[in-house]
């Protein structure tokens, strides 16, 4: 008699389980009908098929579409923002062995990968620009190298970011890029990371926690710290996102404010800039969500909702290249 409530007990504690740690928890679905619904961010939007991809969530609560393979047409992303004039700043940090270790690969596949056909700037800030590598550049694109202080603690080099790129997007990007992309250094791209990817304030996705449960989500839960969140909406990643100058200059001014005053505090959030991008993100939610397509780690293994690899994580040697 008691055989079959034991064994959906049984079944019903594996699968919980499974889902878990291993992660088989499907995505919210998508609750629009069509892409006009949609926030605008760029007249192509319009064209994004919210039903084509069927696995996975494709626009959030606040209407902002997540961007995966198969709901875009490239070539109409192209043409619309050639058209409109769009052109990227593209930021980037190699202080310390990171130079060495990551930068040149990572300039090298942008440009076979990111945003071909519009005009990129790579802004790369260094503590050894004399050491940066002299790069052949495509048509309509530059490099300009930033010398930066090398601070001791990675920490410090990671959440100072914020600071920089907001002083770079005041004294020069403002005036000759339309939208930022700021990238960690330690990645490659593998495949197309096009306009598609432009919005007014776009964030991404993190591969290790988009299929998670929130409350497995490590936002920062030390109420001392201006990172502190008790629920979000995602774990985004910090090593991707961008947006409008404008709205890039918000984002990291407010990051930035907030890492100080934690540091008056004596507190430091537990993923450091990350957790305060994470804060920034659920006060102002982002207008565009890239999903895990735009940076994947091989490590994490065969997932059937990930189509293609754009951007992928470069091994990572924190004891050979962290500076403390
Ligand atoms: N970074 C750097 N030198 C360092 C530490 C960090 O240039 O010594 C920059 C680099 O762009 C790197 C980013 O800060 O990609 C974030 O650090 P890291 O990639 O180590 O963080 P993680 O990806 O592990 O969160
Ligand atoms: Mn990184």
């Amino acid at each position: 008699m008691l055989f079959f409530p034991t064994v959906l007990c049984i079944v019903y504690i594996i699968v919980t389980f499974v889902r878990l740690f291993i992660g088989f928890l499907p995505m919210d679905k998508c609750n629009l009908e069509s892409s006009t619904k949609l926030i605008l961010d760029n007249r192509a939007d319009i064209s994004l098929d919210l039903r084509s991809r069927h696995k996975v969530q494709t626009c959030t609560s606040w209407r902002a579409p997540i961007i995966w393979e198969g709901m875009f047409d490239p070539q109409h992303y192209d043409q619309i923002h050639r058209k409109e004039g769009s052109s990227v700043a593209l930021t980037v940090f190699a202080v310390g062995r990171y130079l060495e270790a990551y930068l040149e690969t990572f300039l090298m596949s942008s440009e076979h990968y990111f945003m071909l056909g519009l005009p990129v700037s790579y802004y790369v800030f260094t503590d050894r620009p004399e050491n940066v590598p002299n790069l052949e550049l495509g048509p309509r694109r530059h490099l300009k190298v930033i010398k930066v202080e090398k601070y001791s603690r990675w920490q410090d080099i990671s959440m100072m970011r914020m600071k920089i790129i907001s002083d770079t997007i005041e004294s020069d990007i403002r005036h000759h890029y339309t939208h930022v992309f700021c990238f960690d250094v330690d990645q490659v791209f593998t495949w197309r990371f096009g306009p598609e990817a432009l919005g007014d304030s776009v964030a991404l996705l993190h591969a290790y926690y988009y299929h998670l449960p929130k409350r497995m989500f490590t936002y920062d839960r030390n109420p001392k710290s201006k990172a502190y969140m008790e629920t979000g909406d995602f774990y985004y990643h910090a090593a991707v996102f961008g947006g409008t100058w404008e709205n890039v200059k918000s984002l990291t001014d407010s990051c930035y404010k907030d890492i100080m005053e934690d540091k008056l505090n004596n507190v430091e959030a537990l993923w450091h800039d990350e957790s305060h991008l994470n804060k920034y993100f659920w006060l102002h939610k982002p207008s565009r969500i890239l999903s895990p397509e735009y940076c994947w780690d091989n490590k994490i293994g065969y997932r059937s909702d990930i189509q293609v690899f754009r951007l992928i994580w470069a091994p990572k040697h924190y004891e050979k290249l962290r500076t403390s």
